[in-house]
């Protein structure tokens, strides 16, 4: 445990240690806390278009603290706020505070949102959303929602349903790191997505020529199939030749950008005209 390394151990939550029931409980109880005293926050990715290099879009990625102020990585709470169920009211918190923070504020044209499937199973999520965007007088087609291939949602009919509605409604459903789930191709195939974001593993591995196929293939597959495509993880500037060469329209990765605080990405968006 962290006491037992003396007392300058900080209790930073290494996600490749095993986690403990401890620490599962302690972050339960963390999130529970987390809207009342102000743990979690959200920060801001630039999703840029290649050709510009404008800012497309912002993808919201929720941040949390301790009540040490110890930061307690995405990959580690989610899964535990969607055992609890803490992702309902922290997913919609988060759903409000984006749409406020950038869309109300004019801060890019475009806002994505991670969503859970957990939320999506909830029957009153559309309602939710369209009451949002309708009561800050948003355009649907400004918002979109990030499902993650984790799980098989595509055989859950809520889930289906859910999709159809917020389709309905104009608003934008991406699929979030193609290409690591098991049910990817069947997915592509059975709910409207308006665009697929392709993960970053891919792109780690187009170093190669064998790589760099593949990756071009996959491309192919989501461009045949009439989607838009953004490229996750752009690192470095062999990528971003390499993005400008297969003709990627959207991108995004810590070489153009990492996520930051809201303020950070209100200068980020002023800096792209004042510069010219
Ligand atoms: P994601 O939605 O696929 O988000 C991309 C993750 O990759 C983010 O990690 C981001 O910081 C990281 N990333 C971005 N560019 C690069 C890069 O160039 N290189 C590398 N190595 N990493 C990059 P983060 O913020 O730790 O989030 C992890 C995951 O947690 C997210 O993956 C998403 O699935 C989930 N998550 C985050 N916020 C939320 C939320 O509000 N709701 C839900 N349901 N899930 C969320
Ligand atoms: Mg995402
Ligand atoms: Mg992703
Ligand atoms: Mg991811």
């Amino acid at each position: 445990s962290a006491k037992a390394n003396g007392r300058n151990a900080t209790q930073v939550y290494d996600p490749k240690m095993p986690q403990t029931e401890n620490e599962d409980r302690n972050i339960a109880i963390v999130l529970d806390q987390a809207l009342d005293h102000d743990l979690v926050s959200l920060a801001y990715q630039p999703i840029v278009d290649v050709a510009t290099g404008e800012v497309h879009a912002f993808e919201a990625l929720m941040r949390l603290r301790g009540p040490e102020g110890t930061p307690i990585p995405p990959s580690v709470f989610i899964p535990v706020a969607e055992r609890t169920g803490a992702i309902v009211s922290l997913g919609r918190w988060a759903l409000r505070t984006a749409c406020t923070q950038i869309l109300k504020a004019g801060l890019a044209p475009k806002l994505s949102v991670n969503l859970s499937a957990v939320q999506l199973r909830e029957a009153s999520f559309p309602l939710f959303v369209a009451g949002l965007l309708s009561e800050m007088n948003l355009a649907p087609s400004s918002l979109a929602l990030e499902i993650t291939e984790g799980f098989d949602i595509a055989s859950d009919p809520c889930v289906l349903e859910a999709i159809a509605a917020l389709r309905n409604l104009g608003i934008e459903i991406w699929l979030d790191d193609f290409g690591t789930g098991y049910a990817g191709l069947s997915w592509l195939q059975s709910i409207d997505f308006t665009l697929v974001k392709i993960d970053q593993r891919f792109l780690q591995a187009s170093a190669t020529p064998e790589g760099e196929r593949f990756l071009k293939d996959i491309l192919q597959l989501v461009r045949r199939r009439g989607l838009s495509v953004v490229l996750e993880g752009v690192e470095t500037p062999e990528q971003m030749a390499f993005l400008e060469r297969a003709e990627v329209p959207l991108a995004q990765g810590y070489y153009l950008g990492r996520p930051v605080s809201v303020d950070a990405a209100a200068s980020l968006k002023r800096a792209v005209p004042a510069a010219e």
